[in-house]
């Protein structure tokens, strides 16, 4: 068994000044709670990343640490993005232990005992897994389904049910941030980094106040960003379908060649067109799905930071 170590609770936030309050009385609650069973030391720290606010969430933030020294503030020059806000977290704190959750605290900080025990019991990764998803709504609820399914069948390792509530050890996030990549769908690189892991089972509750940073549209390109990075698997499947296509059309055109020598060939307006419409359509989906390989790329090689400090509150 590990005795009390340094922790960092990293929250992002963007835009989110009708939660934070009651989530900063909760969080100072759980730190207090944490020292008093003596499984993190006096210097651990609160820490939350204001991720470009346009509301008053940094004046919160700042409010905050005034009136706690251990709640800390690392301000973004601009709104980078909730991956990106992490990672500004975690390599701009200094602690044993890291513990990344939601500003709307969705994932039910009870865990977080838990998650500390395993670490003093030797692992490096904890990751929180929701074990029910009726808080959801129907279509959130299947399409999530539907994702972990297919990301299995692309070869890409998940924790199903699990997005951004972890601990990592100091040296899981030191291993974590050799991945250089600015594509990033942390969820999937955790696992990459390896070391002994192990999961905490919690329900995730509704939102109590403000609105989703994640609408659909940001749902969606976030879902393509993790299969364009870490799975190859479309690029071969359209290789197979290229191929399995190509032997069909010279049998094809076999038969195509045969039936003109014979004569049997008659005015085929509809076969003709029902290809044209189906290979074109088939040629502009691979084209898109090349695309999004491209668009990654075009990404990585500009190699911009991932994001910018404007300020702190150490
Ligand atoms: N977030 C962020 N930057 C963004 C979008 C979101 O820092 O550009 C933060 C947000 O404040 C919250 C977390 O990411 O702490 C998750 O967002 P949200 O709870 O809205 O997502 P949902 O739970 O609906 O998937
Ligand atoms: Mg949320």
């Amino acid at each position: 068994m590990k005795k009390a170590a340094k922790l960092a609770l990293i929250i992002p936030c963007y835009n989110e000044e009708e939660v934070l309050p009651q989530s900063i009385k909760k969080l100072s609650k759980l730190y207090e709670d944490l020292q008093k069973d003596e499984l993190i030391t006096k210097d651990s720290q609160i820490v939350f990343v204001n991720d470009g606010s346009k509301d008053s969430t940094w004046q919160l933030i700042e409010k905050a640490h005034k009136k706690s020294s251990y709640i800390k503030g690392i301000c973004l020059s601009r709104n980078f993005g909730h991956q990106e806000a992490l990672l500004a977290g975690l390599y701009n704190t200094y602690a044993e232990i890291y513990i990344t959750i939601d500003a709307d605290l969705q994932d039910d900080i009870a865990a977080i005992k838990p998650m500390v025990k395993k670490y003093q019991e030797g692992c490096d990764i904890v990751y929180g897994v929701r074990n029910k998803r009726d808080t959801d709504s129907v279509f959130k609820r299947n399409s999530a389904i539907l994702f972990y399914k297919l990301m299995k069948l692309l070869g890409v390792e998940l924790v199903a049910n699990h997005a951004d509530f972890r601990l990592l050890s100091r040296r899981a996030v030191e291993a974590m941030s050799e991945f250089k990549e600015k594509n990033l769908f942390l969820r999937a690189i955790v696992p990459l980094v390896g070391f002994k892991s192990d999961c905490v089972y919690y329900e995730r509750k509704k939102r109590e106040a403000g609105q989703t940073k994640y609408p659909l549209k940001k749902m969606i390109l976030f879902a393509l960003k993790g299969i364009s990075s870490f799975s190859a698997m479309p690029l071969h499947l359209i290789t197979l379908c290229g191929m399995l296509i190509s032997v069909l059309s010279f049998l094809l055109m076999i038969w195509t060649v045969y039936g003109y020598c014979t004569g049997s060939t008659i005015v085929g307006w509809a076969s003709l067109m029902s290809a044209i419409t189906f290979f074109s359509g088939i040629t502009i989906l691979f084209m898109g799905i090349i695309g999004e390989y491209i668009a990654s790329i075009f990404v990585e090689v500009k190699n911009r930071p991932t994001y910018i400090i404007d300020k702190k509150l150490d």
